[in-house]
C-alpha cells in the first residue's frame, strides 16, 4: 500500500466519523432530573437520508413531550399522542404570551430535563 492509498483510506475513515456524528438522527431518552420522571424515548435529528429534522416540542393539550418535524410546515404539526393540532404545540424558544416557552416536566413542571444519547435511528 502507497502513501497516496493510505491518504485516501484516511479520508474516508474520517468522513465516515463525522457523516455519522452530524447527520445520524439520535434516539434520545430524555428524563426528569428533579423528579425521575422518564418521559420516554425520541428520534430526534435528520437522519442521513435527510427530509426531517425532529425536535423535541411540548403538546399542551396532554401534557406531554412530544417530537415535531422542523422540515415541515408548523401548521401541519399534530401531537402524536393526543393528535391536537399545532395551535397547542410549542417548541424551546417559542414566544408564548410574552413569554419564552422552556420544554419542561410534564408531572413537576422543572426544567431540568437531561437527555441521553441511547442510540441512533439512521
Ligand atoms: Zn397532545
Ligand atoms: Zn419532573
Amino acid at each position: 500500500m502507497n502513501r497516496q492509498m493510505i491518504k485516501i483510506f484516511w479520508g474516508i475513515f474520517l468522513y465516515t466519523i463525522f457523516a455519522t456524528s452530524v447527520y445520524a438522527g439520535q434516539i434520545v431518552e430524555v428524563t426528569c432530573q428533579d423528579c425521575g420522571y422518564n418521559i420516554g424515548e425520541f428520534f430526534l435529528d435528520t437522519g442521513m437520508m435527510g427530509g426531517a429534522d425532529m425536535v423535541l416540542a411540548y403538546c399542551s393539550a396532554c401534557n406531554s413531550i412530544i417530537a415535531v418535524d422542523q422540515e415541515e410546515d408548523r401548521s401541519h404539526w399534530v401531537c402524536s399522542k393526543c393528535g391536537a393540532d399545532s395551535s397547542n404545540i410549542y417548541r424551546d424558544g417559542d414566544e408564548l404570551d410574552g413569554t419564552t416557552f422552556t420544554l419542561h416536566c410534564p408531572k413537576c413542571g422543572s426544567e431540568n430535563l437531561n437527555r441521553q444519547r441511547v442510540g441512533f435511528w439512521d
